[in-house]
């Protein structure tokens, strides 16, 4: 009961024309920035996560902290869990699905395949068949992946490009996640928006990532690796700041279209999405560490070595145009400004002073 009522709450709406948002994924680095913003223009936002230790459970709790400072519940629970979500779309009507909650990492996969598949497809379908028997039925807002481009050589990557050529089962579960939400819309009528985010990072970021565990080897003076392609040649992301993002899922949610089905039956013909989400101007890995070393004023003792080919991919670069026009996606902050807040943010987080220095 107590439980109902917290998610009830957490749900309500503060806006007129507002909308009722299941996040899953909600205390990840993605899900918690879009949650934060749901509810600071008055939308109703009920998280759900499974906190598991891919990376520090502890920076998952403390922005589990921060939402619910803000009056937002998290439900936690596995997207797998087919109960625990009937119960969630029987308390709430929800007009839409956030659906951030994914395995990400492309490294990691070498060690734990099975969770990639456990969450990123068992967990996908699962939340499908919750949302398609839901009444109403829900629009879908989901994460794919910038890596379903894998080897593609043309750039800048347009959504009509290739996507057959995975470079790691990470890429290979999102592109499998594409083609199960397609036949969802076919079958059942499910509005859904696939958005293919390129190198997310910011505050509260994940510490599996680059950019991350480059801050925190410069600042105990440990070296870090960098990878090369074949012949030296740098890698390049087309990194994209977090609040780029979560203008992109916000805009995105909006302009979702509604499901047409109802009760597992498809009505009429619900809108299937595809968008880049990225910020047009790739940098190169060593361009990214000149920054973080400024704006660290520590250097990086640097070991550059040959791409093992366990999963990444030499470069990523978005083509926006088709977000632009469905829903003004137009990303504002470069690189330069982006690392300077993700630092100021892990240097206050990690207790430095602004000379990162660690007090204690
Ligand atoms: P994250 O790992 O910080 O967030 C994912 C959250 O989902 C975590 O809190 C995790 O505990 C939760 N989760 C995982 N499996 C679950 C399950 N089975 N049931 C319930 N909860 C589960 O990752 P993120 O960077 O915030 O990524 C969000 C989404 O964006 C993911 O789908 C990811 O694949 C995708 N994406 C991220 C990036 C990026 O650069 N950050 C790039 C491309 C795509």
């Amino acid at each position: 009961i107590q439980w109902e009522k917290q998610v009830r709450t957490s749900a309500q709406i503060h806006r007129s024309g507002g909308i009722s948002v299941l996040v899953t994924g909600a205390t990840g680095f993605v899900g918690s920035h879009v949650s934060l913003a749901l509810r600071k223009r008055g939308d109703g936002v009920v998280g759900l996560d499974n906190f598991n230790n891919y990376y520090d459970p502890s920076l998952k709790r403390a922005r589990r902290s921060l939402l619910s400072s803000r009056g937002i519940f998290v439900v936690e629970g596995d997207l797998n869990d087919a109960k625990l979500l009937a119960k969630l779309f029987d308390v709430v009507a929800f007009t839409h699905v956030m659906h951030l909650a994914a395995q990400a990492g492309v490294r990691y996969a070498l060690e734990n395949p099975q969770s990639y598949v456990h969450s990123n497809i068992a967990g996908l379908v699962n939340l499908l068949e919750t949302c398609k028997s839901a009444n109403p039925q829900p629009a879908i807002v989901w994460a794919s992946s910038s890596s379903v481009y894998g080897l593609n050589e043309k750039v800048p990557f347009s959504e009509s490009d290739r996507t057959d050529q995975p470079a790691s089962l990470y890429a290979a579960t999102k592109k499998a996640g594409e083609e199960i939400t397609h036949t969802y819309n076919h079958i059942y009528g499910l509005a859904i928006t696939g958005l293919r985010f390129f190198t997310v990072y910011g505050p509260w970021g994940r510490p599996d990532m680059a950019y991350f565990s480059f801050t925190r080897n410069i600042l105990q003076g440990k070296p870090i690796t960098i990878y090369r392609g074949k012949n030296r040649v740098d890698l390049a992301r087309d990194f994209t700041y977090i609040d780029d993002i979560v203008k992109g899922c916000l805009g995105s949610l909006d302009s979702s279209g509604k499901s047409t089905g109802s009760g597992g039956k498809k009505r009429g013909s619900a809108p299937y999405r595809i968008f880049n989400l990225g910020n047009t101007s790739p940098v190169t890995v060593p361009i990214l560490v000149d920054i973080l070393e400024k704006h660290l004023k520590v250097k990086a003792k640097r070991n550059f070595v040959e791409m093992p080919g366990n999963g990444d991919v030499p470069f990523t670069h978005a083509n926006i145009s088709s977000a632009r026009k469905e829903f003004g996606y137009k990303p504002t902050t470069d690189l330069e400004t982006g690392l300077r807040k993700f630092v100021r943010w892990y240097l206050s987080y990690y207790g430095y002073n602004t000379k990162a220095k660690l007090v204690h």
